[in-house]
């Protein structure tokens, strides 16, 4: 059973890590934006709610936020484990998260933050842009959504290294070398692969 959180500013892979990871460690991803965009895309009553927001680079509110993410870890296969990737983005939220997950008797095995260089993620992200044609990805919204992070989320990550959860790796390279630098620090803190015999 595996507890992960995957952090890092917008544009810094953790989409793209994640799913290796998710892979890897055989537990689901809990990817609130994509929950989001699911919504948006279906047209959902929570999707007309946050469409506006979301194309703006702001927050949803964390009292939307919060019961979507408590109602998902609810699910039988989050029981198991999981990999929360743009979830908890603020310190309200992450209080929130350490009581859902202290009513189970469990917390989070491990903090894994992406570290890239600031400029080099607004290219990436300006790439993406043109290659997804997502809505939120304008210049402007790009920077606004990289100055909410700097402000609301890295705070975060002084109370998990205080926990001593946080693992920081080196996010700039091939997505490989990544994902390879991040298995073998799970694996130093004995965060291991599952069992091969159990596939
Ligand atoms: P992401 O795919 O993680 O970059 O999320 C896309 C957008 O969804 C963000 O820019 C926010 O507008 C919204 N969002 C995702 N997760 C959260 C969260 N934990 N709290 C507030 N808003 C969020």
């Amino acid at each position: 059973m595996t507890r992960l959180l995957i952090v890092g500013p917008p544009g810094a892979g953790k989409g793209t890590q994640s799913a290796r990871l998710t892979e890897a460690y055989r537990i689901p991803a809990i990817a609130t934006g994509d929950i989001f965009r699911a919504n948006i895309k279906n047209q959902t009553d929570l999707g007309k709610q946050v469409k506006a927001i979301i194309d703006a680079g702001d927050f949803v509110p964390d009292s939307l936020t919060n019961d979507l993410v408590a109602s998902r870890l609810q699910e039988p296969d989050a029981r198991e484990g999981f990999l929360l990737d743009g979830y908890p983005r603020t310190l309200d939220q992450l209080h929130f998260l350490d009581a859902i997950l202290a009513a189970d008797g469990a917390a989070l095995d491990a903090v894994i933050q992406l570290v890239v260089d600031v400029d080099e993620v607004v290219s990436r992200l300006l790439k993406r842009a043109h290659q997804e044609g997502r809505s939120d990805d304008t210049e402007e919204t790009i920077r606004h959504r990289q100055s909410l992070y700097q402000r609301e989320t890295a705070p975060l990550i002084a109370v998990y290294g205080e926990r001593g959860l946080v693992i920081e790796i080196d996010a700039l390279g091939q997505v490989d070398d990544v994902s390879s630098r991040i298995a073998e620090a799970l694996a130093a803190r004995g965060i291991a692969l599952p069992d091969t015999a159990a596939r």
